[in-house]
């Protein structure tokens, strides 16, 4: 990480304005950034792609940052949009799912996060990307019971998941799985595990708590991680509630397999369900790729770092 040099004094703001919060948003905004001196634009989406044309628009202005009001739906589309241009990204979190933004440690407040934002020194923080089939993804693509939950419970529902629900249903929904036998190539090197869920990870945490999946899976270290899960039983759970109370890495091999990778290709036979992001998918097998430091994100500087 390095410390801005330069004082953001001019920003781009993509709001998605059906985005969670119950408060306005603009007053917040506009009260944070008038404090700190900060001019902004804002564009507002009103469907689905307009936030890739709006980063992509953002590129060619003369602005210090694109900052984006949404959860990680938006987020993605305005990252497809900045990949490779340089223009640093701010992330406003307002969605449901806020993976990036927590992993990033930004306050899932947005009065909180503006502030932060506006008034505190800012470093940069360069993330990788995942890319399959000309799309990009933040957080994971897995394979199994993520999927399945994905493609049956609505919107909603998803969001009312609380972290022990989330471990409770993993758990059950596992059980119920056949196993499958995943063909994986990590790297060149191919692998046959026998399993019950997949993961392709890009980060660790779930998007919905400070909790993390895995705290060893880093979005800044330009390798995908992948896990697989072998079974499901008691001790699954138990290796799941120390993983999160320690936050150590799964390091009971016969319950998780981990590896890591650039480039991974993975097939499951039965086939089984996939997402991406929250997205439910149809196509299988998968090409996936890591896009190393795609994007440079502007963050509240850590106390003590230099
Ligand atoms: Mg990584």
């Amino acid at each position: 990480m390095t410390a801005m040099e330069k004082k953001i004094k001019n920003i781009r703001i993509i709001i998605n304005p059906a985005a969670g919060s119950k408060e306005s948003i603009l007053p917040i905004i506009n009260t944070s950034m008038k404090e700190a001196g900060i001019k902004w634009e804002a564009s507002i989406t009103r469907q689905a792609g307009d936030a890739i044309g709006f980063a992509k628009a953002a590129v060619k202005e003369k602005i210090d940052a694109l900052a984006v009001y949404g959860g990680d739906g938006t987020l993605r589309e305005a990252i497809s949009g900045l990949i490779g241009s340089g223009l640093p990204l701010i992330i406003l979190p307002g969605g449901s799912a806020n993976v990036l933004a927590t992993e990033l440690d930004i306050p899932a407040d947005l009065k909180e996060a503006c502030t932060l934002i506006s008034h505190s020194p800012l470093e940069t923080k360069t993330i990788d990307v995942g890319n399959f089939n000309q799309r990009y993804f933040i957080a994971r693509i897995s394979l199994g019971f993520e999927a399945d939950a994905v493609k049956g419970t609505n919107r909603q529902n998803k969001n009312k998941i609380g972290i022990l629900a989330y471990f409770f249903s993993a758990v059950a929904a596992l059980k119920k799985i056949k196993k499958t036998v995943y063909a994986l190539r990590i790297d060149g090197q191919k692998y046959k595990v026998r399993g019950l869920a997949c993961f392709i990870a890009n980060t660790g945490n779930l998007g919905f708590s400070s909790i993390s999946f895995d705290k060893h899976i880093d979005v800044s270290d330009g390798l995908l991680d992948v896990i697989v899960v072998r079974k499901a039983n008691l001790s699954l759970f138990k290796l799941m509630v120390i993983t999160l109370l320690k936050r150590q890495r799964p390091d009971n091999l016969e319950l998780v397999g981990h590896w890591q990778g650039k480039d991974i290709s993975v097939s499951s036979r039965p086939k089984q369900t996939i997402q991406c992001d929250g997205e439910w998918l149809e196509r299988i097998p998968l090409h996936i790729k890591i896009i190393p430091k795609a994007i440079k994100v502007l963050i509240p500087k850590k106390t003590g770092s230099v």
